[in-house]
């Protein structure tokens, strides 16, 4: 099955497992996603959002960088703001793993803070 731009509508040549990549189509020079022909298209991508990235991946970013933080210091305010981010990056498919990480680096943060509450003052 042909693969096609979904900007100007040009076939590309193109290998069927190229369908969904970024690329910067031939007849149009946007940055597209290759759609098969008869899909929908999915929503066109420019170069400054993709170099931005995407909501999906801020969320994941975030999820990963407050999972982190979580760990080191006030894992009862960085770890649930981790397992929010991770479950909104969850939401993209792409984000997914690194959703996932976030939300256990949360969940890890938390704990290590019940700990130290526990060790503290009720030992
Ligand atoms: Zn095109």
């Amino acid at each position: 099955m042909p693969l096609g731009c979904p900007v100007c509508g040009e076939a590309v040549d193109a290998p069927e497992r190229d369908a969904g990549r970024l690329l910067v189509c031939p007849h149009c020079g946007k940055w597209v996603t290759l759609v098969r022909e008869g899909e929908s298209a999915p929503a066109r991508v420019d170069a400054r959002s993709w170099l931005r990235g995407s909501a999906g991946q801020r969320d994941g970013i975030a999820a990963l960088v407050l999972g982190v933080l979580s760990l080191l210091a006030l894992g009862i305010v960085f770890g649930p703001l981790a397992i929010h981010y991770g479950s909104r990056a969850m939401n993209d498919p792409d984000q997914r793993r690194l959703g996932r990480i976030g939300r256990c680096l949360g969940l890890i943060g938390i704990g290590f803070m019940l700990f130290w509450v526990w060790l503290l003052f009720f030992r």
